[in-house]
Order: C-alpha cells, then sequence, then structure tokens
C-alpha cells in the first residue's frame, strides 16, 4: 500500500498569453520572423507576440513568475530588444531548475497576414535557440472571423503551453 515512489519522470506544463498592439511605423515579427506587413507590433521590445507567450510558457512551467516579473518593460535595457534573446534567458533559467523542454504548441490569432507560409522558419529559428527538433514545436494560426479587437485588425495575441521534464524524481 501507499504512494509508489519508483523513478517517474517529473513533467510540469505551463501556458503563456500575449497580446499586442498593431501599429503602423512598426515591423511585423513573430516567431522571430520579419513578416511583410503595413503595420506591426507594438512593444518595448521588438513585440514578438510567440516568443513571449512563449517566454510565459515555460517560466510558469518551471513556476518561475512571468515575462515581465525577469524582463519588465520598464527597464531601458530592454527597449527595442530582440525578444529572440530573452527567449535564450528563459531558457536558461529553466535549465538552471533542472528542467528540459519537451515540446510546445503555439496558436497565434490574428486577422491579417496570412502568415502560414512563415511556419517552417519560425520552427527553425525556434528548433535552433530551444535546441530542440523542429517536430517538437508546432506553431499554429487562426483568426477571429473578423470579431474584436483581433478581427478589427488593432492587435494580435499569442497562446503557448508548453511541457517540461525533470530528469530527477519528486522526494
Ligand atoms: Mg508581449
Amino acid at each position: 500500500t501507499g504512494v509508489q515512489t519508483c523513478a517517474l519522470p517529473i513533467y510540469r506544463i505551463g501556458i503563456g498569453y500575449d497580446v499586442h498592439q498593431l501599429v503602423p511605423e512598426r515591423k511585423l515579427i513573430i516567431g522571430g520572423i520579419v513578416i511583410p506587413y503595413h503595420s506591426g507590433s507594438l512593444g518595448h521590445s521588438d513585440g514578438d507576440v510567440l516568443i513571449h507567450a512563449l517566454i510565459d510558457a515555460m517560466l510558469g512551467a518551471a513556476n518561475l513568475g512571468d515575462i515581465g516579473s525577469h524582463f519588465p518593460d520598464t527597464d531601458p535595457k530592454l527597449k527595442g530588444i530582440d525578444s529572440k534573446i530573452l527567449l535564450k534567458k528563459a531558457l536558461s533559467l529553466i535549465t538552471e531548475k533542472g528542467f528540459a523542454l519537451v515540446n510546445i504548441d503555439s496558436t497565434i490569432c490574428l486577422q491579417q497576414p496570412k502568415i502560414g507560409q512563415y511556419f517552417p522558419a519560425m520552427q527553425s529559428i525556434l528548433s535552433d535557440i530551444l535546441n530542440i527538433e523542429k517536430e517538437r514545436i508546432s506553431i499554429k494560426a487562426t483568426t477571429t472571423e473578423k470579431l474584436g479587437f483581433i478581427g478589427k485588425m488593432e492587435g494580435i495575441s499569442a497562446t503557448t503551453v508548453a511541457l517540461l521534464k525533470k530528469s530527477e524524481t519528486e522526494p
């Protein structure tokens, strides 16, 4: 009787969600790719909505707080920063806590433009940063059927889940 204490790996799941306003005179950067479009995401950093949601999913899975607690948008050193740098730092944080990334799944929500053709390039970039195969990086997109702020093209959002594995066993 009693609880089994055999060598089960420890899995942790995390969710991340992010929104950015779409404005003229900004680049549209999603998943590290610059997408040709007349508007881009407003933000203290480069406004990469997918990478921000991914960072929050990874941090959440490791119970390490949120992206704002590690990379505050009041920090002048982070103004205009490439979000790929923040993702590398987030990977270091979860690695230091003994976690490895198993897989991620993401949905980017935007009315325009169509971005499916860029998914393989996004997967390559994220695969290089995260040191996992592209097969473990799922990226999807949807619209809101022209409803709400996304439908009116005032903003974009991304939701990501990340699964982490710790090689140690529960005490
Ligand atoms: Mg953001």
